[in-house]
C-alpha cells in the first residue's frame, strides 16, 4: 500500500498557478511514439496514423465519488487513471495518453497535490500511458479531478456494447464484489475511529478488499490476451456499476436477453467471508456492488475452447433472444429477473425492472 506524507505544508499561493503546474508535471516525460507534443504548449499533438482513436472522460468529485477521510490522495490519483484506462480497455483498445484537470481549494497544501500526482505518475508509468496535458484551477470547496484518456486500436479490433448475439457466452474477468466490500470495511472503520480516535484498526484480513477499493487495477492485460487467444468478443463493457447493471447495458445495446448463473459468479474467498461477517448475500454484492473494473464480454460459442480453463476468464452465462428477458438462475434453480438495483433496495429481492 501507499504511504501518506502529510507533515509538510506549503500554501498553494506560494507557487501560483503556473508554478504549480510546472512543479506537478515536471517529471512527466512522454515515452510513446504516438505522443508528438505533450505538456507545455496550448494543446498536445498526437499521431495515431491509421489507427482508430478512442476517447473517454470521467469526473471525480470530492464527497460524491471519494472521501478523503479514508482515500489517500496518492490512491485517488491512481484510481482516477484506472477508471479511465478501464473504459479504453473495454473497447478492446490500448490506452495511450491522458489529460488530467484539477480544481483545488486552498485547504490543500502543495504536498497534498504532490501525493495526488505521485499516484497519477505511478499509474501512468505502470500502464505505459503518457500524461499530455490538463488544466488547473481553484475551487471554493472540495477537490475535483477530471481525467480524459485516449487510446488506439485497429478498426477491426474495436469491440462495442452492441454486438452480442443469442447463444453467445457471457464471460467475466477476475472476481467480483471485493471493491464494494472494501468500502464497507473502510466505512465501518471510519465510524469506529469517530467514536474512538485512539482505536488501532487491524485490517490485515481485509487487505485484498481494501486494495481493490483503494488501488483498483484496470485490465490492461485482457485486450492482448484475447488477441493471443485469437478471440474477438462480440460485445464488451467494463464493470463499474455492478454486474447486473452492466449485463443489462450489454443486453439493451445488443437487443438480446441473458441468463446469468449464480453458481458461476467468481468470488474471492475474502469476499465470501466478509459477506458472512456483514450478513450480506455475496451474490447481491457481486450483482450490485460496483467499482470492480473487471471486463464483461460475450463470445461466440465456437470460441469456447480457446478460453476454457483460462484463470483470468470465467463463463457466467449466455445470451438469449431479446424476448426471453434477462435472468439470474439461482443455485436453487430459481429464475429471477435481473435488475439494476441500488444498494439500498438490495434486500428487496423482487425489486422493479430496470
Ligand atoms: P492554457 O492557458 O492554455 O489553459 P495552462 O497554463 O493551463 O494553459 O497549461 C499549460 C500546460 O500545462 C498545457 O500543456 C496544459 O495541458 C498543461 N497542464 C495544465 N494543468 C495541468 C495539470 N493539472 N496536469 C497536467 N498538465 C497540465
Ligand atoms: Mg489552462
Amino acid at each position: 500500500m501507499f504511504k501518506d506524507s502529510q507533515d509538510m505544508k506549503t500554501n498553494l499561493s506560494e507557487l501560483g498557478e503556473f508554478g504549480l503546474i510546472d512543479h506537478l508535471t515536471k517529471s512527466f516525460e512522454p515515452k510513446l511514439s504516438t505522443t508528438v507534443k505533450a505538456i507545455g504548449d496550448d494543446a498536445a499533438v498526437l499521431n495515431f496514423e491509421d489507427k482508430q482513436t478512442i476517447v473517454t472522460t470521467d469526473l471525480l468529485v470530492e464527497g460524491v465519488h471519494f472521501d478523503l477521510a479514508y482515500m489517500p490522495l496518492k490512491h485517488l490519483g491512481y484510481k482516477a487513471v484506472m477508471v479511465n484506462a478501464s473504459d479504453v480497455y473495454a473497447m478492446n483498445a490500448k490506452a495511450t495518453q491522458i489529460t488530467v484537470s484539477i480544481a483545488v481549494s486552498n485547504r490543500f497544501p502543495v504536498e497534498a497535490l504532490e501525493e495526488l500526482y505521485a499516484g497519477i505518475e505511478l499509474a501512468a508509468k505502470l500502464y505505459n500511458i503518457d500524461v499530455v496535458g490538463g488544466d488547473t484551477t481553484s475551487s471554493t470547496s472540495g477537490l475535483l479531478i477530471s481525467v480524459t484518456a485516449l487510446g488506439i486500436a485497429e478498426k477491426e479490433d474495436v469491440v462495442y456494447r452492441s454486438g452480442a448475439k443469442p447463444n453467445d457466452l457471457l464471460v467475466v474477468t477476475g472476481d467480483l464484489g471485493a471493491a464494494y466490500m472494501g468500502l464497507q470495511v473502510l466505512e465501518r472503520e471510519k465510524q469506529v475511529f469517530k467514536a474512538n480516535p485512539n482505536a488501532q484498526p487491524d485490517l490485515d484480513q481485509y487487505s485484498y478488499l481494501i486494495e481493490r477499493q483503494l488501488k483498483p487495477e484496470a485490465r490492461k492485460d485482457i485486450p492482448p490476451l484475447l488477441k493471443e487467444l485469437d478471440v474477438k468478443p462480440t460485445s464488451m463493457i467494463d464493470i463499474s456499476d455492478g454486474l447486473s447493471s452492466e449485463i443489462i447495458h450489454l443486453c439493451k445495446s445488443s437487443k438480446v436477453g441473458a441468463n446469468l448463473f449464480e453458481e458461476k459468479i467468481p468470488l474471492d474467498p475474502a469476499v465470501i467471508s466478509v459477506c458472512e461477517e456483514f450478513e450480506i448475500d455475496s451474490t447481491t454484492i457481486a450483482l450490485s456492488g460496483g467499482e470492480d473494473y473487471e471486463l464483461l464480454f460475450t463470445i461466440s460459442q465456437k470460441d469456447y475452447d480457446k478460453i476454457k480453463g483460462n484463470p483470468h476468464l470465467t463463463v457466467i452465462g449466455h445470451m438469449t433472444e431479446e424476448g426471453e428477458g434477462m435472468h439470474l438462475i439461482t443455485r436453487a434453480n430459481q429464475k429471477l429477473p435481473l435488475i439494476a438495483r441500488g444498494w439500498n433496495s438490495m434486500d428487496d429481492i423482487e425489486g422493479e425492472e430496470a
